[in-house]
């Protein structure tokens, strides 16, 4: 290796370890996430847009305030709690007091031990025991994981603090939440519309792609009355949005067993898949999903 080669790459090493440990070092005030008011009593905490280390925080963050205290849908990636905290001060002095939580993935469910255990945890039961195989949830910290679980359907409050959580089956993990605040009109989809992309099914956490337009479909035949959809990882979106991201995920499927079935190599039939008739869609996605079809349909 030539001297001045080599000396590149060590100041490459260097500035990378510089990065990581800066990045690592932040103090928790440095960090800011963007917030956005959806109605007086509902915000959505961003900066979920994953990328950039320094401006993302995980998912888009329910923050509901009701009579008897703050709701928050997701808790974003750990060493951001404090941050998540601030903001919530910012527009409301009641305490947190609900924690629902849509997925099992760490930039979910990342700070539910920041809120303590006199915060109620709820989530599918699925998603509870995805969460007991964190090294996040393990030993001591066992006791953040949620205490409330359900099957179908739970109702949390009443009137207008009422939530419905909603579970129709597998698709970006096998415990993904719906949550609806009902007298908003507004449904939170978690990770299960998080981008306009092909989806991420997470197989190790009984995620299937296979599912997944089948699980999207019962959304939009059960849950009606909503005019905000807030996603998993990008901006708001409407009915209309989900109802497209329902067919992109169909057609998705449907072109990739056609592909399995033609023999197709994953690369080839995912580097032939057109987004064009998708407005705003991506292809940066679209080969991990093919490939989490071929591999669920491979017997
Ligand atoms: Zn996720």
């Amino acid at each position: 290796m030539k001297r001045s080669v080599l000396l590149g790459v060590l100041i490459a090493v260097g500035a990378l370890s510089i990065a990581v440990t800066g990045y690592q070092g932040q103090p928790p005030g440095t960090r800011v996430i963007d917030l956005l008011k959806l109605k007086d009593n509902l915000y959505v905490l961003t900066s979920s847009t994953p990328g950039n280390p320094a401006t993302f925080s995980g998912g888009n963050v329910a923050v509901f305030i009701t009579d008897g205290g703050v709701t928050l849908v997701d808790t974003k990636l750990a060493g951001w709690g404090q941050a998540v905290l601030d903001k919530v001060k910012s527009v409301t002095s009641k305490p947190v007091t609900t924690i629902v939580n849509t997925h099992t993935h760490g930039d979910h469910t990342g700070n539910d031990g920041f809120f303590g255990t006199t915060v109620e945890i709820v989530a599918h039961e699925n998603t509870k025991a995805n969460m007991e195989k964190m090294d996040a949830f393990k030993g001591d910290n066992a006791k953040f994981l949620p205490k409330r679980t359900y099957k179908d359907k739970l109702t949390l409050g009443s009137g207008k603090d009422r939530i419905d959580l909603y579970y129709f089956g597998a698709g970006h993990t096998n415990g993904d939440t719906f949550v609806v605040f009902p007298a908003l009109r507004v449904l939170h989809t978690g990770d299960m519309f998080a981008w306009k992309d092909a989806p991420l099914c997470d197989r190790n956490n009984g995620g299937s792609c296979v599912s997944f337009p089948r699980t999207l479909q019962k959304v939009i035949e059960t849950i009606k009355d909503v005019d905000v959809v807030i996603p998993g990882h990008s901006p708001m979106q409407t009915p209309k949005d989900l109802q497209e991201y329902q067919r992109f995920t169909a057609d998705l499927l449907s072109y990739s067993i056609d592909a399995m079935k033609a023999g197709k190599m994953v690369e080839d039939a995912a580097a032939a898949f057109k987004v064009d008739k998708y407005p705003g869609y991506k292809n940066e996605r679209i080969k991990g999903a093919v490939q989490a079809v071929y591999d669920e349909l491979k017997k």
